[in-house]
């Protein structure tokens, strides 16, 4: 369990940027939205122990996170940043994913088995050798959830996970996520993205300004004027607006909203 409480943060000098969060995740996707500057990189950062509260708390399976190192916090957090592929610097994608384990002291025999686990969880199993560079847009992103799942982390935050990919490439990473959600793994999912919030989340914390506005269902969340957050609603609401179809969540159910017995 994630448990935030009454969290405020302030960066060295400056004013508070997160203002009194409370929140709690389980095994569980939840998307973490809001303009530009709402506080959600500086909330997620605080997770993996990278920035401690100035005023709060923040517990990760019991632990409060001031105790712990971040080494020690990635074995129970993993973070996946923006443009991963900045961050590969390995010759090969087997060196990449073992990174990790390597640096937490793992046996050779280990660290094999961790590195197929884990690149057999993002479906890049097969992959070893290639040059990490060498690999295509969806491949690197599911590379980078590969090295921090190498640590065995229970839950993962993914910033902006398909910011910049094609279709195709975003489909095989929105199915490795749904994978790692039916492995036990609850994810904070950051995104500008509201079709993948309508695709993947469970539920949705809006932040605005460093504080939390909304925690809540998907299909509510739908309901409030994200226009006014710098959101945009996904077209196939829009779309089940125009018909007057309450809320879907693919183009398959309005079909057979629309329809009324779906022929
Ligand atoms: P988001 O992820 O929602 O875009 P951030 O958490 O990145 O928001 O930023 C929240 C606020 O904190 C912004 O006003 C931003 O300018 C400020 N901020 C972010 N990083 C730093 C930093 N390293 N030093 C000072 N201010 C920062």
């Amino acid at each position: 369990m994630i448990e935030v409480r009454n969290l405020y943060y302030a960066y060295k000098g400056e004013q508070y940027v997160l203002k009194g969060i409370n929140f709690s995740m389980g095994e569980e996707i939840v998307a973490l939205v809001g303009p530009n500057g709402s506080g959600k990189s500086t909330f997620a950062k605080h997770l993996n122990g990278l920035l401690k509260p100035t005023r709060g708390d923040v517990i990760i399976d019991g632990e409060d996170t001031r105790d712990r190192t971040v080494a020690e916090l990635s074995r129970k957090v993993g973070y996946v940043f923006q443009n991963p592929e900045h961050m590969f610097f390995e010759e090969s994608v087997f060196k990449e994913v073992a990174f990790g384990p390597k640096n937490l002291g793992k046996s050779e025999e280990e660290i094999e088995e961790l590195v197929s686990w884990a690149l057999k969880s993002v479906g890049l199993e097969g992959y070893e050798k290639r040059a990490p560079y060498s690999l295509s847009g969806g491949e690197k992103q599911r590379l980078a959830i590969a090295c921090v799942l190498s640590m065995k982390p229970k839950y993962l935050v993914l910033d902006e996970p398909t910011t910049g990919l094609d279709a195709k490439a975003e489909k095989s990473v929105v199915k490795t996520i749904k994978e790692l959600k039916k492995n036990g793994h609850g994810i904070l999912l950051i995104t500008h993205d509201m079709d993948l919030v309508l695709e993947l989340a469970e539920r949705v914390v809006l932040f605005y300004k460093g504080e939390k506005l909304y925690d809540g269902s998907v299909k509510e969340f739908f309901e409030i004027s994200l226009e006014e957050y710098s959101l945009e609603t996904p077209e196939l609401l829009k779309l089940a607006r125009k018909f007057n179809v309450g809320f879907v969540k693919s183009l398959d159910e309005l079909m057979v909203a629309v329809s009324g017995d779906g022929t």
